[in-house]
């Protein structure tokens, strides 16, 4: 895990060979969607894992069945609340899950409005009471230009403070966590990799292309009624 230098509470995963490997595969364009969704449960159940080394734990003393001796507890892992930004958290979700199997869940949607304000539409939220104790984790593989994260960290700040608020994603654009960190310094942010810029349709590149439609299929439209 790496500290970006550029931000306070900005880490990276670009120091392990196995998530890079993941990712590299994410990055592929001939990855198909089975192989896509493998890979970010294999992301989210790594990184969650990872995540653990940052909590709260706490000694405690047990015995085997010969005697007596100390072992931990990670107090904070049973303390989780996942936010999931639908679609492409899904299958981040469930292996954040494999980790973090005490967790509740909430899931919300977030989808961009039309011009020229491009707004950005919440249309189903359901989050559970957010607890001090409580990590809330909010999953969002694409950090992008920041603006869906800033509307959904809005959104779960009414539900309670945590102790911690944490989003977690796959790539990032230096542009979007900017925008996070410059509007809440006390978010921490856990991405596989941050690359190196967003294009003028806000796709980050190098990125690995639009996350939702490779891991479950372009939408297609159909005449509104
Ligand atoms: N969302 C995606 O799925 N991909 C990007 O590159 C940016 C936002």
């Amino acid at each position: 895990m790496i500290a970006d230098k550029r931000w306070k509470g900005v880490y990276s995963f670009e120091d392990s060979p196995f998530l890079m490997e993941i990712l590299t595969e994410l990055r592929n364009k001939h990855t198909g969607a089975i192989e896509f969704r493998k890979g970010l449960v294999k992301l989210g159940r790594y990184m969650g894992y990872e995540l653990t080394k940052t909590m709260d734990f706490e000694k405690v003393e047990i015995e085997t069945p010969l005697e007596k001796t100390e072992g931990i507890i990670a107090k904070d892992r049973k303390n989780v609340v996942i936010v999931t930004v639908l679609r492409a958290a899904i299958p981040l979700m469930e292996g954040l899950i494999k980790v973090f199997e005490h967790a509740r869940v909430g899931i919300v949607s977030a989808s961009r409005g039309k011009a020229p304000k491009f707004e950005i539409e919440m249309n189903y939220i359901k989050i559970p009471e957010i607890k001090p104790e409580d990590t809330v984790i909010i999953a969002d593989p694409m950090i992008a230009t920041g603006s869906t994260l800033l509307k959904v960290i809005e959104e779960v700040r009414k539900y309670g403070t945590p102790k911690r608020l944490i989003v977690l994603g796959v790539l990032a654009a230096p542009e979007g966590i900017s925008r996070i960190k410059g509007a809440y310094p006390e978010v921490e942010v856990f991405v596989t990799k941050i690359d190196r810029e967003l294009n003028d349709h806000g796709y980050i590149l190098p990125g690995l292309g639009d996350a939702g439609d490779r891991a479950f299929g372009a939408p297609i439209k159909t005449a509104k009624k």
